[in-house]
């Protein structure tokens, strides 16, 4: 028995939008038709009709589940150095209060028409919320330690989660350049290639790390300090973060993640070294912690992949992609099919999730939501219902 849904508006994504065009879903939630207003006409169905516009599900690419209990604990405004410190001093909690939260936010996420997400883990405690979620996730197990003398046992540690994790999907990836040795990022890197997989890292959430990496200057060094690390052996390359780091990663797909600082040299370096590359933009974090955002016109022109996430509920009030959509509506007059590509297909392409979801396909079991659009196609509020 099939079901029909129809609104002012459907977005395929893969193809232009259908002015009162019908969907057929069957059962399961696969797509069996995608109609005109016309070719629905002509048969004797039984249609939903909505105010509003239908999209596929979205796809958060930047998540931190385990950090949910964190909602509203961490100041605002800090700049990411503090920001980081805070979290360290506050992660900690009791256990079924964290479980709890992750339950919670997963179970929004799943209200927010988000259907798939990449999760940044540093233990295994997510991994019962993402057995029994509805969302499919992937999980980046992030390896952290920028003592090249310690990549080895870091890499073993994160292997031994990886393990636990399994059966579901995770990779191993490296947390951010200021906190991942050379040797360690060659380590990730090469259990990259070998479980053929893809990662996802932090990149230049700060203008500190780019001059950390340039001169060895600006607020990671106190970082450092708070972390008791010698950082002695650490000699500036007199070059921006991504050139520096990037030059271990040329063939892996990745997500760079935050980009807050990226100029159009780091670019186009990128472009040069590495043509698998998604660029993730997290602007409500952003906003959060650094009371910025990326420069998203010239990542536009540049003509890269663009992601979109939420980040986790230590800088974010929710997590809810149709909410950052909006923020990039408002603060940087981002068109809403550009948007909506960045939100959907791309990101499902990332977690190589396209084949079924992303789009509005027949064969393809992307999740629909009915979300509420201007004349002009601009988003008036954040509210998903979700219809399938
Ligand atoms: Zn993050």
């Amino acid at each position: 028995m099939l079901k029909y849904f129809s609104a002012n508006w459907i977005f395929p994504v893969s193809s232009p939008p259908i002015k009162n065009g019908v969907v057929a879903v069957n059962p399961d939630g696969k797509i069996e038709e995608v109609l005109t207003k016309e070719e629905a006409g002509h048969l004797d169905l039984d249609i939903i009709v909505y105010k509003g516009a239908i999209v596929p599900g979205f796809i958060n690419t930047h998540c931190h589940l385990e950090l949910s209990h964190l909602l509203g604990k961490i100041p605002k405004q800090t700049g990411l150095v503090e920001f980081v410190q805070h979290i360290i001093k506050s992660r900690q909690g009791d256990i079924d209060e964290i479980k709890a939260a992750m339950y919670a936010a997963d179970k929004k996420m799943f209200e927010n028409g988000i259907v798939a997400v990449g999760d940044i883990s540093n233990q295994i405690s997510s991994k019962e919320v993402k057995e029994k979620s509805k969302i499919r996730y992937h999980t980046f197990i992030e390896a952290m330690g920028f003592n090249p003398e310690r990549a080895g046992t870091i890499m073993d540690y994160v292997k031994g989660i990886k393990q636990d994790f399994e059966p579901l999907p995770a990779s191993i990836v490296p947390h951010a350049p200021y906190s991942v040795s050379p040797q360690l990022f060659e380590l990730i890197r090469d259990e990259a290639q070998k479980a053929d997989t893809f990662i996802s890292v932090h990149n230049q959430e700060t203008e500190d790390e780019n001059a950390f990496f340039e001169n060895k200057t600006g607020g990671f060094l106190d970082l450092y300090q708070f972390l008791g690390l010698d950082i002695s052996f650490f000699v500036p390359t007199k070059k921006t973060s991504l050139q520096t780091w990037l030059l271990h990663i040329k063939e892996q797909k990745t997500l760079l993640v935050h980009n807050t600082v990226s100029s159009k040299a780091d670019i186009a370096f990128a472009k040069e070294h590495n043509n698998n590359l998604y660029w993730c933009l997290c602007p409500q974090a952003n906003l959060y912690i650094e009371n910025t955002l990326p420069d998203v016109d010239l990542l536009i022109d540049e003509n890269v992949k663009i992601t979109l996430g939420t980040d986790s509920l230590a800088s974010n009030h929710q997590l809810n992609i149709l909410s950052e959509m909006l923020t990039l509506q408002k603060h940087k007059q981002v068109a809403f099919e550009k948007l909506l590509t960045w939100a959907t297909v791309n990101g499902a392409e990332f977690l190589a999730l396209d084949k079924q979801l992303g789009t509005i396909e027949v064969g393809k079991t992307p999740g629909l939501n009915l979300i509420q659009l201007s004349a002009d196609f601009k988003i008036e509020s954040d509210k998903v219902q979700r219809l399938i």
